[in-house]
């Protein structure tokens, strides 16, 4: 069968999304491949459906048992016959995998790192004919990156062992030391390189000034995911478990996940939130890797991530179903401070601190830009997006900006002028002219700067020097407890050789994306929860994620195409052979009686 072909009546699929013709192409001629996509880009597809084409088995290499089962189970849901070998199976899932495997009927068979290596598994391997070797979250096999995985390390067994048999490495992680990285460890550089463009333009992204981080969040959730998923990130254990409760308190259904949490509630919450509606994760970064759910509505942050990098890739965990989804954050000068400390104490080289340094620089000057924010994070991975998106922030909102120089000035020479040993507070008091103990104790009174700054309140003064450390004219000096010191660049802006546009903060920022729920105007409620309902059973029955069984755009499709015979039913995107034969008669019961 033709590719296409598959796709639509396998999968359900009407067209393949950027990138993944290109590389299943590739893939099914048997060539190596490196394919690199944005999380929720579609990369499982990229070779489930090659994997269908070929003779004999496809093993797939992926980190997190999770992400195994929930990729098993999707696929055994659309009729392919697919398996698991990891330390979460029951002798009996074993038993059938190994089953499947002796008879040649198994299409995809996903393995742990760890399992390759302990020798069976390889004769095993050996022996059932295997087609093609899939590495998912290749990255895990760079040192350089976050989520090293040790076990990764041993996949140079496999090419050692199948050298003619076709591999493709798939990742979302996309600068190219990992690349590099990847490419000489598992032997790719033979390989086609396929880059996906990385816009994720269903997602929204906005970043406001943190005021009042528990009232901003809730006014978010209330007007605009009151009964969504998503996900919030913070920084520490406590705080995720502070958030969590004080959610519950509020009427939410979230719960706390953190690598300190024991191993049975942390998967129990992933569960949940993988099973349920409308569950709220509230985690560190600690949770993520390997949750494909499709539709988590938003992503939070109530802390600042230390790297764009880790911003994209969490934000990128929202609306993987393609449906409008938001990437919500608040932050503030105290977010700087606190990442700046954290990197200061972390142990690595003076050369790795410097690059994370760098690297949140890049963070901070997302967070202060005042044009369009997706063509700032597609030029950081440098994806030129010729025009602005008209789907975040800066777009919705344009916002206001203020001759800043001035009072720019001021603040760089106050913090000259205290000998670059205060904290944002003091300098503030200095410029208000303010007459208390630590100005007397300093005589700071005396000083040409004090009382210079009374035409700007505290607020205003705290977002100029929170811009001025943002576009690193101002650094934070750890050793003296946060104190402000002048950066070399600042120069141009004392001589008054250079002006600077600051940013006006708004303190209830209201842009919204424009779509505010997946549920197009015109669709009927009552239906889509009749659909619901029925998605609901079909879920419970099979114990799967109500997305295994259709995806909440399925759904909505079929609100607006209101499909009323099996023929009508199979044209729904998703829908493919066997899900029509499975769910077509009830849902079409669905449809009918409400149409009656
Ligand atoms: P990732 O690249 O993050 O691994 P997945 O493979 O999990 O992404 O795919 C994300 C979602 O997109 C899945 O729910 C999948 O069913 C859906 N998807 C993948 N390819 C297509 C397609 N061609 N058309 C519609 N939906 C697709
Ligand atoms: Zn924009």
């Amino acid at each position: 069968m033709p590719h296409t072909a598959l796709l639509r009546d396998v999968f359900g699929f009407d067209a393949f999304r950027p990138g993944q013709e290109d590389i299943v192409r590739a893939v099914t001629k048997g060539q190596n491949v490196l394919a690199i996509m944005p999380t929720g880009g579609g990369k499982s597809l990229c070779f489930q459906l090659p994997a269908l084409m070929r003779e004999g088995v496809t093993v797939v290499i992926s980190p997190l048992i999770a992400l195994m089962r929930d990729q098993v189970r999707a696929l055994q849901a659309v009729g392919v016959s697919a398996g698991a070998l990891t330390s979460g199976n029951t002798p009996e899932e074993t038993d059938a995998v190994w089953e499947a495997l002796e008879q040649g009927t198994l299409k995809l068979l996903y393995i742990a790192p760890e399992r390759l290596a302990a020798g069976s598994s390889l004769g095993m391997l050996r022996r059932v004919g295997v087609s093609m070797i899939a590495v998912d979250e290749a990255h895990c096999v760079s040192q350089w990156g976050h989520d090293f995985r040790a076990d990764y390390l041993k996949l140079s067994l496999l090419h050692e062992l199948f050298p003619e048999i076709p591999r493709i490495a798939l990742t979302a992680t996309a600068d190219a030391r990992t690349r590099t990285e990847i490419i000489s460890r598992l032997q790719l550089e033979e390989a086609g390189q396929f880059i996906a463009g990385f816009d994720r333009p269903n997602i929204c992204y906005r970043i406001a000034l943190k005021h009042n981080a528990k009232q901003q969040f809730l006014k978010f959730l209330k007007d605009e995911h009151a009964n969504d998923a998503g996900i919030v990130y913070c920084l520490s254990r406590k705080k995720t478990e502070d958030i969590a409760h004080w959610l519950q308190v509020q009427g939410f259904n979230a719960l706390p996940y953190h690598a300190g949490l024991p191993a049975e509630t942390r998967a129990d919450h992933q569960s949940k939130f993988l099973r349920d509606e409308g569950v709220i994760i509230v985690a560190t970064i600690a949770f993520g890797m390997g949750i494909d759910k499709p539709d988590v509505r938003f992503v939070a942050h109530l802390d600042l991530p230390k790297t764009i990098e880790s911003y994209y890739q969490e934000t990128g965990r929202a609306g993987r179903d393609g449906e409008p989804a938001d990437a919500w954050m608040i932050y503030g000068l105290q977010d700087v401070i606190k990442l700046r400390q954290m990197m200061e104490g972390s142990d690595g080289s003076e050369e790795h601190k410097r690059a994370e340094q760098h690297r949140l620089n890049a963070m901070l000057g997302l967070c202060e830009i005042t044009s369009c924010r997706r063509q700032a994070l597609l030029g950081y991975f440098d994806d030129e997006m010729e025009h602005a998106c008209g789907n975040c922030d800066c777009c919705l909102e344009p916002p206001q900006t203020w001759d800043g120089t001035e009072a720019a000035r001021k603040a760089l020479s106050v913090t000259y002028r205290t000998n670059q040993r205060f904290g944002v507070n003091h300098l503030i008091d200095v410029l208000r002219g303010a007459e208390n103990d630590k100005v007397f104790q300093f005589d700071h009174h005396r000083l040409a700067s004090h009382g210079i700054g009374q035409e700007l309140d505290n607020n205003q003064w705290r977002s100029v020097f929170r811009q001025l450390v943002a576009r690193g004219y101002l650094s934070v000096d750890l050793e003296r407890f946060g104190a402000l010191r002048l950066e070399e660049s600042c120069r141009p802006l004392l001589r008054g050789e250079e002006t600077i546009q600051l940013r006006v903060d708004v303190k209830q920022k209201t842009a919204k994306r424009q779509t505010k729920t997946p549920l197009a105007a015109d669709v009927d409620v009552a239906l889509w929860e009749a659909l619901r309902e029925c998605r609901r059973q079909f879920a419970e029955d099979k114990g799967v994620p109500p997305y295994v069984i259709f995806h909440d755009s399925a759904l909505q499709e079929m609100c607006v195409n209101l499909p009323q015979d099996m023929n009508a039913f199979g044209m729904v995107s998703g829908v493919g052979e066997r899900k029509l034969e499975k769910y077509g008669p009830a849902f079409l019961r669905v449809i009918t009686d409400h149409l009656a």
